[in-house]
């Protein structure tokens, strides 16, 4: 069968897109070399929060698809995100005199509370804080899976993409389009300029009776309690390449942390999570066409600095670099993709992967 569009990688990125894609009625298959959601999203606490700090590209960015998002999970998967607030707790002095300053570039309902207000909800920390309450934190891998539950699957590790006249192929199977949303993993062409890193990171699910209402995110985000379970999470550990032992120590880590914020006196753990994000270069998504790299640089003065219209692969496009907020900039910017694919509308500047390609052949140089 021919499909309209393969997408390689089925975590949050993956299943977002091939779900719009679906909605506009293309044929799509998702190929993860296990199952949906087995990588960074499936270990993802998952919570949902604005960005804080001044107005800029990323901010703007962030807090466009925060507004979508909440809306879209809230319209299609309301049994699968718990709008719980999020309290996004300074980590520090130079942090805390921020706050204030960074309130009015605020794009969502929120609150600034006292520490004596905050520990009405069961966290004890020193600084004003920020409750946002369209916040909140969603069922990692169930929405993956919810997203495509009418989508054909395929357990392929891709290690080769070939085309034959102008169709993609992969393996056994054919597409016009091909969409790479493979997190950390970013090598099946060659996208260097994109500068994709890794940074590794833990989840531990724990039981308990702890009433907790509210989502809070310091150094370590600590879920309400939904139904007997709180999650502590956090991605910590920098430019990793490859993927580090994962045990329940880690959980025990986040244990010892929670329990300076919270009651854990009856905590149990239930399971340890731990996986990749994925970040590049300046540290915002890549999304769009993706360059010719090899093409381009048979410009014949393009290391001294001249600059040519950009080639591109036909057809191949990407959807990366999400960092600390998959769940928030994914259905957004897998929207805006499947805009780009079907309706040929442009990427958002923001967001579009070209962005980062000159600086890097002045650096490549
Ligand atoms: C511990 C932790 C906590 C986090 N907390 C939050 C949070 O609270 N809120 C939030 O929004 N985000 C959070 N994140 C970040 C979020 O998880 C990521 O932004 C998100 O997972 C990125 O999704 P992705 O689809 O790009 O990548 P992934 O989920 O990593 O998906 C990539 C997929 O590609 C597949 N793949 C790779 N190469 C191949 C190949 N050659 N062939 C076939 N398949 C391939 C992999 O198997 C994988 O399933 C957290 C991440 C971690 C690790």
């Amino acid at each position: 069968m021919l499909y309209d569009t393969i997408v390689v990688g089925a975590g949050i990125a993956g299943c977002s897109v091939a779900y719009f894609l679906k909605q506009k009625d293309q044929k799509v298959l998702l190929i993860d070399k296990a199952e949906i959601a087995s990588g960074g999203s499936g270990a993802a606490g998952a919570f949902l929060s604005p960005k804080i700090g001044v107005s800029s590209p990323l901010k703007d960015l962030t807090d466009e698809a925060f507004a979508f998002t909440i809306d879209f999970y809230e319209k299609n998967f309301p049994h699968y995100y718990h709008k719980t607030g999020v309290i996004r707790v300074p980590k520090d002095e130079i942090d805390a005199s921020k706050t204030s300053k960074y309130s009015k570039f605020h794009n969502a309902k929120y609150e600034e509370l006292t520490p004596s207000k905050i520990s009405q909800y069961g966290f004890n920390v020193r600084y004003n804080s920020t409750l946002f309450f369209d916040g909140g934190t969603c069922d990692a891998k169930e929405i993956c899976t919810q997203l495509t539950k009418d989508i054909d699957f395929l357990c392929l590790n891709v290690g080769n993409i070939t085309k034959i006249d102008d169709i993609w192929i992969v393996g056994d199977v054919r597409a016009k389009n091909i969409i790479l949303s493979t997190g950390f993993e970013n090598n099946l062409f060659d996208m260097r300029y994109m500068g994709i890193k890794g940074t590794w990171g833990n989840r531990g699910d724990f039981s308990s009776q702890l009433s907790l209402d509210v989502s809070m995110h310091e150094s370590l985000s600590i879920s309400a309690n939904m139904g007997g379970v709180i999650k502590l999470g956090a991605t910590h550990e920098l430019e990793v390449m490859d993927k580090k032992p994962c045990d329940d120590s880690k959980s025990y880590e986040l244990l010892e942390k929670a329990s300076n914020i919270i009651d854990t006196s009856d905590f149990k753990l239930i399971k340890t999570y731990c996986g990749m994000r994925s970040g590049s270069r300046d540290f915002a998504p890549v999304v769009g066409k993706v360059i010719d790299v090899k093409r381009m640089f048979e410009y014949p003065y393009i290391l001294d600095g001249r600059k040519y219209p950009i080639l591109y692969h036909e057809n191949l496009f990407i959807l990366n670099g999400l960092g600390a907020r998959g769940f928030v900039l994914a259905p957004y910017l897998g929207n805006e993709l499947a805009n780009l694919i079907v309706e040929k509308k442009p990427m958002d500047k923001r967001a579009d992967s070209d962005r980062l390609f000159w600086n890097w052949v002045r650096k490549v140089k």
